[in-house]
């Protein structure tokens, strides 16, 4: 899911549980339940795009879900407790993205017979999240994130 959705979570989370170490595993946890909700973002259709622009998406999506999380969380419990919980929500994709920045190409799907032992490790820190991972296109796998976040939101008022 996109970075923004994530965080929206994560602010509930640390709203409801306040204790940091409790929140980031729950927020860490959160992350891999709501990847298993069929969804779009900014990694569906990375193959038909320039990498400099999915980073870019990607580094623009991660801005604004700490900016919502900020203004719609901080000022309840406080800026450190929010930014630490929003880490852990998001750091199952920033693991990832090492496969991404230095081996993946578009016509590559997985490392060759030569790959390095770095290019592997990267690949199976990517592989694992991703058997989690249910991809929807645009628009529909945008409405089945607001509906889990949403549902989210609900659950943890
Ligand atoms: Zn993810």
């Amino acid at each position: 899911m996109t970075a923004t959705a994530h965080a929206l979570v994560a602010g509930a989370i640390v709203s409801r549980f306040t204790d940091p170490v409790t929140a980031s595993l729950l927020a860490f946890g959160s992350h891999y339940i709501m990847d298993s909700v069929p969804h779009w973002d900014f990694g569906t259709n990375w193959r038909g795009r320039s990498k400099a622009a999915t980073g870019a998406l990607a580094i623009a999506d991660t801005v604004c879900a700490f900016t919502v999380a900020y203004i719609l969380f901080a000022g309840k419990v406080g800026v450190v407790p929010v930014t630490i919980v929003t880490i852990a929500a998001l750091f199952p994709d920033w693991a990832e993205t090492p496969w991404y920045i230095f081996f993946a190409h578009p016509k590559k799907h997985e490392p060759g017979t030569h790959a390095s032992m770095w290019e592997r490790l990267a690949y199976t820190i990517y592989k694992f999240p991703n058997m989690f991972h249910a991809k929807a296109q645009f628009p529909l796998g945008l409405f089945t994130q607001i509906a889990t976040v949403a549902f989210f939101l609900i659950l943890l008022q």
